[in-house]
C-alpha cells in the first residue's frame, strides 16, 4: 500500500540549509573551506554565554523552565515591557510557526514579499493556507502593493525589516503608513533578526508599536549577532492578546536550559554586540569595494549580509565557488548573498570570486 500523505504537505519543498562545511570539506578533501552561507556572526558566541553554559551543564538532568521566567524578565526589563508582553521560541522560526498555527486557518491568506525569509511561505502552507506573495519594488518590500493584496481572508502580514536575502529596509514612515491601512483582523509581522546591525536613522522603533497596543509581533532572535544560532532561541514582543493565543499552541519546554542561561548572558554582552556591529560595519564596506573591483554592484545592506549580481548563471558561481572551498547562497538567476564574514575570510571570498568570474567568462 502506498503512503496517504497528505497532498499540500508532500508538494512542498524542503527548507534547504547550506551545506555543513564538514560536509565540504570531505568532498574536495581540504581542510580550510570557509562558510559564508547562513548569516552567522563570524566572531563567535558571546564570550559570556560560553562561561554561564558550563554551570548549566550540570542541571543537564531537569527540564528546562517551561515558561523561561527569567528569560522572559531579563527580556521584558531589557526592552521596558512586561513579561506578559514577551514570547520566547525554539529559534524565532518556531515563533513564526506558532503564530501561523495560531492565526491561519486552512484556506486563509497571509501577505508576504515574492523574495523574502522562505519560512512564512513553508509555514503557510503548511497549514494548508494561502501565502500571497508580492512581487519586490526595487528589491524592497512594495508596501503599497501588499496593502492592495490584503482581503477578508488576510490574517497575517510579514515584512522582514531588514529583508532576507536583499538587505533592505522599510523606515518607519512606510510602517506607519502599513498599520495606518491595515484592517483590524490583520496581524502585523515585524521579523528583525538583523535588528542589532541596522545604522540608517529612520529605521521603525517597532516597539512603539506594541505599546500602542497595535495588532503586531516584532520578533528577534539569539542567532545573529549575539551567535548563539546552534542553541536555538528566539523571542518575541507582543501584546498580551497575540502572546496568549500563541502559548495555546506552544509546546511545553520549547527553549532547552542552555539556551535560555546562555541567553540571558548573552543580553547583557554589550561589548560582544558592540564589536560585532563594528566588525560588520568595517567589513561591508570592504566587500562593497571589492564587489565594485570585480563590476558587481550591490543592493546597499542593512544586514549581515550582501545580495549581488554576478550577471551570469548564479548557480554555477555557487558551484564553482564551491570547488574552491568556499560555501555562498544562491538565490535566483544570477543573484547570490554573501554573509559578511572576519576579514581572512572576506578576502578568500573576493579572491576567489575573481578566480571564479574569470574563469567562467572564459567558457561562455
Ligand atoms: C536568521 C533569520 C531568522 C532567525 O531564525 P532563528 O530561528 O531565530 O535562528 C528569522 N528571520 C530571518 C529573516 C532570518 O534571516
Amino acid at each position: 500500500m502506498p503512503l496517504r500523505v497528505n497532498p499540500t504537505i508532500a508538494s512542498l519543498t524542503p527548507y534547504s540549509p547550506g551545506k555543513p562545511l564538514s560536509e565540504l570539506e570531505r568532498e574536495l578533501g581540504i581542510t580550510q573551506a570557509i562558510k559564508l552561507a547562513s548569516n552567522e556572526n563570524p566572531w563567535g558566541p558571546s564570550p559570556k554565554a560560553l562561561q554561564v553554559l558550563k554551570e548549566a551543564l550540570t542541571s543537564l538532568h531537569r527540564y528546562p523552565d517551561g515558561g523561561a521566567h527569567y528569560l522572559r524578565q531579563d527580556l521584558a526589563d531589557h526592552l521596558k515591557f512586561d513579561p506578559n508582553h514577551i514570547l520566547v521560541g525554539n529559534g524565532s522560526d518556531e515563533i513564526l510557526s506558532l503564530l501561523v498555527k495560531a492565526f491561519l486557518s486552512p484556506g486563509e491568506e497571509a501577505v508576504m514579499a515574492d523574495l523574502t525569509f522562505v519560512m512564512y511561505r513553508l509555514a503557510v502552507l503548511g497549514e494548508h493556507a494561502v501565502p500571497v506573495e508580492v512581487p519586490l519594488a526595487n528589491w524592497t518590500h512594495d508596501v503599497d502593493a501588499m496593502l492592495e493584496a490584503v482581503t477578508d481572508k488576510t490574517r497575517l502580514f510579514f515584512i522582514c525589516n531588514p529583508n532576507n536575502p536583499t538587505g533592505t529596509m522599510l523606515t518607519a514612515r512606510e510602517i506607519d503608513r502599513v498599520l495606518s491601512r491595515l484592517p483590524g483582523h490583520v496581524v502585523l509581522v515585524m521579523d528583525e533578526a538583523y535588528y542589532e546591525y541596522v545604522r540608517q536613522a529612520d529605521y521603525p522603533d517597532s516597539l512603539r508599536y506594541v505599546h500602542e497596543g497595535r495588532s503586531c509581533v516584532v520578533l528577534r532572535t539569539f542567532s545573529k549577532i549575539y551567535g548563539l544560532a546552534g542553541l536555538r532561541v528566539g523571542y518575541g514582543i507582543t501584546t498580551p492578546e497575540i502572546a496568549g493565543y500563541v502559548n495555546r499552541v506552544r509546546p511545553p519546554f520549547n527553549v532547552n536550559s542552555l539556551a535560555q542561561e546562555a541567553a540571558r548572558a548573552a543580553l547583557t554582552d554589550d561589548e560582544h554586540v558592540a564589536k560585532s556591529r563594528g566588525m560588520n560595519e568595517a567589513e561591508m564596506t570592504f566587500l562593497e569595494e571589492g564587489l565594485s573591483k570585480l563590476g558587481i554592484s550591490c543592493i546597499p545592506s542593512q544586514a549581515n549580509f550582501i545580495y549581488f549580481d554576478v550577471g551570469m548563471d548564479g548557480k554555477r558561481v555557487y558551484e564553482a565557488l564551491l570547488r574552491e572551498g568556499v560555501i555562498v547562497r544562491h538565490i535566483r538567476g544570477p543573484m547570490i548573498r554573501v554573509t559578511i564574514g572576519q576579514p581572512t575570510e572576506n578576502h578568500r571570498f573576493l579572491d576567489a570570486l575573481q578566480t571564479v568570474l574569470t574563469a567562467l567568462a572564459q567558457t561562455r
